[in-house]
């Protein structure tokens, strides 16, 4: 499995990449900086989650914890798209509750580009591991 460093660093240049060819082909500059947001949050809220040491300092370890021990290593936390929905409901619960009882309005176009580039971000660390296995196996 690549080590933290190695996904960070992919996701480095999996955000490089987009925003070039979000300017070289002249995507709306809003647009590419949330996708991109979306890409960076990936550092954070990573499919290793399921993995209690991968996590980044004492608060984030100890919220993350109850997720490591519902969900295996590399099983549906590292599935494309639902292992990064899975960790949006875990560490999103409390706050959808309060949203909902105080009715407060969200930017959802916002949001939704941020999911976006948060599920590019997990299907990159997803496809870097497998690669990572493949090697190793031959
Ligand atoms: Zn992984």
């Amino acid at each position: 499995m690549p080590n933290k460093s190695t996904h960070d660093a992919g996701i480095v240049i999996m955000s490089v990449g987009t925003f070039s060819l979000g300017i070289w082909n002249g995507w709306n500059f809003t647009t590419v900086l949330y996708t991109i947001m979306g890409m960076f949050l990936g550092v954070f809220v990573t499919p290793d989650l399921d993995l209690y040491e991968n996590c980044r300092g004492t608060f984030w370890c100890w919220f993350w914890k109850p997720y490591g021990k519902m969900f295996r290593h590399r099983g549906i936390s590292h599935t494309p798209i639902i292992g990064t929905l899975t960790r949006i409901v875990y560490a999103g619960i409390f706050p959808a509750i309060y949203i909902i009882k105080n009715g407060i309005s969200l930017p959802w176009n916002i949001l939704l580009l941020i999911l976006l580039g948060l599920c590019l971000s997990d299907t990159l660390h997803v496809i870097m591991d497998r690669i990572s296995t493949w090697i190793k196996v031959r």
